[in-house]
């Protein structure tokens, strides 16, 4: 079968690699697990043995019997013929996971950031820069939208770089597994201010916080909460973008 690129197929062959990312998701018993997009079930055929109850995410129709003969008769697992973004949980998981589909990965990351209450924990394969982008600190070129938004409510550690070789068919460029944690303690923000905030805080990096935000935020407002006016949207941490979210319409 043909990999199609619009749906993101690169699929892992390296054992190593797979046994890599078993590792860091490390499936126990009692859990409740969601993997999203399983392709040929590279990394399937070690989680769903060893998980309560195991949930496969896949849009791709013509994968299905395949997935259904290698693990349809397992009865901890379901599969479900469906598009990840329409993805909406009703109750409390324990991991989502995947080898996601790299077209898709910024939106599916907010998507799933916006039932953080219900996602405690996420393992995933992303492009190297995506995962560059999501565990940058302030200060950094490329920190940025996708850092504030993650951080705010995970702690994001870039794990295991790989080399497009790992796929079929490789991919341009590398990949990297991250894993994010939930912060135990959630600050009380409105994560759609937060997201208007920082798409507005970041529309043009170069200018000061003072100029991206005029329509936002006024001076007095970014003085009161500590912030230099002239600083750079870089320069401000995920706690001043948290405090200024309540200032958001
Ligand atoms: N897990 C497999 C592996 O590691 O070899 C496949 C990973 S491949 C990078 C991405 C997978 O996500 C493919 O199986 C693709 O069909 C599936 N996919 C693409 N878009 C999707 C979507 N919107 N919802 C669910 N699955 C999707």
């Amino acid at each position: 079968m043909r990999a199609k690129k619009q749906l993101g197929q690169n699929f892992l062959h390296d054992e190593a690699v797979i046994h890599s990312i078993v590792r860091i998701i490390h499936p126990q018993p009692e859990q409740t697990m969601i993997e999203i997009g399983p392709g040929h079930g590279a990394i399937t055929q070690y989680l769903y043995t060893q998980v309560g109850k195991l949930h496969l995410i896949e849009l791709d129709q013509d994968l299905l019997p395949e997935l259904q003969h290698k693990f349809g008769n397992h009865s901890n697992t379901e599969i479900h013929h469906l598009d990840a973004l329409k993805l909406q949980l009703d109750k409390p998981v324990d991991q989502i996971v995947g080898n996601l589909p790299y077209n898709i990965s910024t939106p599916l990351l907010i998507h799933f950031l916006y039932q953080a209450h219900n996602i405690p924990r996420m393992v995933f394969m992303l492009q190297k820069e995506v995962v560059d982008r999501i565990c940058a600190q302030p200060n950094n070129k490329t920190y940025g939208r996708l850092s504030v938004m993650l951080q705010h409510r995970y702690h994001c550690e870039a794990r295991l770089t790989i080399p497009p070789d790992a796929f079929d068919p490789a991919p341009k460029v590398d990949s990297q597994i991250i894993s994010l944690e939930r912060k135990a303690d959630s600050v009380d923000v409105d994560l759609q201010k937060l997201e208007k905030l920082v798409k507005q805080a970041f529309s043009q990096r170069r200018k000061t916080i003072k100029n991206n935000l005029k329509q936002m935020i006024s001076e007095s407002i970014l003085v009161e909460n500590g912030i230099d006016p002239r600083s750079r949207p870089e320069n401000l941490s995920v706690t001043d973008y948290q405090k200024l979210s309540h200032h958001v319409d």
